[in-house]
């Protein structure tokens, strides 16, 4: 599927568990009245978690509805637990010429990359390992073994990242402000871009 088919413009932000993705999709909103996805998943709620905004929270068997009904633009297993984006508000604020911000993981960013050839996809590091260990000691959402697990995967992630060519760009989150300004301006120019090319040519 061509993006080339929507007026507007897709983004997809991913990074391992504690680099920040969520604090900066946020701030995309904000600063560039972006649309964030609200994906669905099956892992529980976190106790500061609100059904409907951070998450669908489903379960195994409405998820497998979904999958059935083919309703997802891309799907994952994560940490054991199901993670989708449901293609309709997606497609509808396409349509409407938003920018709509995916935080998902490196799985389902390829799935993205196939079908959406045109959409900016940002890949988001840490300035050091350790920092990732510390945001998800001091975030208190997931219980040790959880934390383990999150900072084993984050090693292939960065590879895949690296190698994969999925991506178009890698950003540092060594500075949040600088990070969130660089993905600014990258998806600023390109909107820009595509106003003017479709400026009327009066000569
Ligand atoms: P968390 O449980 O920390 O909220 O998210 C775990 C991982 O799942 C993160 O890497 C996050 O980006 C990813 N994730 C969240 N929503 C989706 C989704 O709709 N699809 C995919 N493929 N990954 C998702």
């Amino acid at each position: 599927m061509s993006s080339n088919l929507y007026p507007g413009l897709l983004v997809v932000i991913s990074g391992p568990s504690g680099v920040g993705k969520t604090t900066i999709c946020h701030a995309l909103v904000d600063r560039l009245g972006a649309q964030l996805s609200v994906s669905a998943t099956t892992r529980p709620a976190g106790s500061e978690e609100c059904n409907g905004e951070d998450y669908l929270f489903l379960s195994a068997q409405q998820f497998k509805q979904h999958l059935d009904n083919a309703d997802f633009l891309e799907h994952a297993q994560v940490f054991g637990h199901y993670y989708g984006t449901l293609a309709k508000p997606v497609i509808e604020a396409l349509q409407a010429g938003k920018i709509v911000i995916l935080e998902i993981d490196v799985n389902g960013a390829k799935q993205i990359r196939q079908r959406f050839d045109r959409a900016k996809m940002f890949f988001i590091l840490p300035p050091a390992p350790a920092s990732l260990s510390d945001r998800l000691n001091t975030r208190r959402r997931d219980a040790k073994t959880v934390i383990a697990e999150r900072l084993a995967k984050a090693d292939g992630e960065v590879r895949f990242a690296r190698e994969s060519g999925c991506y178009d760009y890698t950003i540092v989150n060594d500075n949040l402000e600088d990070a969130i300004n660089q993905i600014v301006t990258i998806i600023s120019k390109r909107c820009f871009a595509n106003q003017e090319k479709e400026k009327p040519q009066n000569d």
